[in-house]
């Protein structure tokens, strides 16, 4: 019976305006490499939707970290705080610098990372903090802002889930030294596989430049520097990323649409929480996601499948990072927080092509798993 329902995918990319055009431009031109005009207009575009200077394309979310975790020169010896309920992302790149991360456990209401447990983390080989801007809501800038200038360290933005969010009216991406997107499939904006970062810092854009191109040195060609990476973007991705931004406020508008419409179906009941959106944020919604309570936290498994079983599709909440066999080591005591939302949340269909129809059975379904579960 069930498989007469429609599939309902938990997030899946809206292509509806000029991806198909831009990118049989690329091909047609043969403008398919690391190089071309939607790859600079996406770069200036994407720095202008953010309001920073520069925005540097590169092939993922997870390089965007590297790269600038690079040219804030991190290396052995240095720590990066960051939160223990991410996606693994945020931890590896830290790793892959040769530092240490260090997890912070994260605020049982915004579920991002608590300021305080920070404070509390900071000693002499701390050299930046990443806050996660948890499912698109963004996280306490302000307070963290003011932990690293009295300490002198920098603040990469994991901007990943929440391309549009803003922080006193400010856009993610604009609120740390650097900040970081992912242009995953599932994400906000998407260009298949991709990423940027942004900062206002000249010296670090450059940098970051140099490092995504092998770390040639712009006026010398094939004269290197320093040790890079190829980690750039093509101009097939950058023309999907250029059509997405056309429609970018489309885009983050359905999803706070949807959310909206799921907190008003769902927060009267009280086996139910949603993420708490503090004044001076504006959530951006990659996912609207709820956390079973009490003693309904439990049922957490029983009612994903049975969502399943009306193919629905959901997603648990990240393992808590300090969890995963290879964190075990830098991170021995328990983080209670990040362990309870990560055993009891789940992140509901979300993408910008919903329905109303769909996501009243979304909601239908998931109160009749909670009853008889
Ligand atoms: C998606 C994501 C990333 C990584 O992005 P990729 O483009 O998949 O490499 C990093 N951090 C967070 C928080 C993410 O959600």
């Amino acid at each position: 019976m069930s498989e007469n329902k429609k599939f309902i995918p938990v997030a899946e990319p809206a292509l509806v305006g000029n991806e198909s055009k831009y990118v049989l431009d690329c091909v047609e031109s043969t403008w398919i490499s690391s190089n071309g005009k939607y790859l600079e207009r996406f770069e200036s575009e994407f720095a202008e939707f953010c309001g920073v200077k520069h925005a540097m394309a590169c092939s993922n979310g997870t390089v965007a970290l590297h790269l600038a975790l690079r040219a804030l020169d991190m290396g052995p010896g240095d720590e990066v705080i960051v939160p223990a309920l991410t996606f693994v992302a945020t931890a590896n790149a830290v790793v892959y610098c040769g530092a240490t991360p260090v997890f912070a456990d994260v605020d049982p209401k915004t579920w991002n990372i608590d300021p305080a447990h920070v404070e509390s983390l900071i000693g002499k080989h701390t050299k930046a903090i990443i806050p996660v801007h948890l499912f698109g809501l963004p996280a306490d800038m302000e307070r963290i802002a003011e932990l690293a200038s009295q300490h002198g360290i920098a603040v990469i933005e994991d901007a990943a889930e929440a391309h549009g969010a803003r922080y006193r009216g400010k856009r993610a991406g604009s609120l740390g030294t650097l900040g970081t997107f992912s242009f995953y499939g599932n994400k906000i904006l998407t260009t298949g596989e991709g990423g940027m970062v942004t900062t206002n810092d000249d010296t670090l854009a450059a940098q970051v430049r140099l490092l995504k191109g092998q770390g040639m040195d712009p006026d010398r060609r094939y004269w290197f520097p320093q040790l890079g990476y190829n980690y750039r973007m093509t101009n097939v991705a950058a023309a999907i990323g250029v059509a997405q931004l056309e429609r970018a406020q489309w885009h983050v508008e359905r999803r706070r649409e949807i959310a909206s419409r799921y907190r008003s179906l769902l927060s009267t009941d009280s086996r139910i929480s949603f993420q708490l959106v503090p004044d001076e944020c504006e959530h951006a919604y990659w996912m609207t996601s709820i956390v079973l309570e009490n003693s309904n936290a439990g049922q957490r498994d029983q009612v994903m499948a049975a969502l399943a079983n009306e193919n629905i599709e959901t997603r648990p909440f990240f393992y808590p990072l300090h969890t995963l066999p290879m964190y075990w080591a830098v991170q021995e005591s328990a983080l209670p927080v990040s362990e309870r939302l990560g055993e009891a949340g789940i992140s509901l269909p979300s993408s910008a092509t919903l329905t109303d129809g769909d996501q009243e059975r979304v909601t239908e379904s998931l109160l009749t798993a909670l009853d008889t579960n």
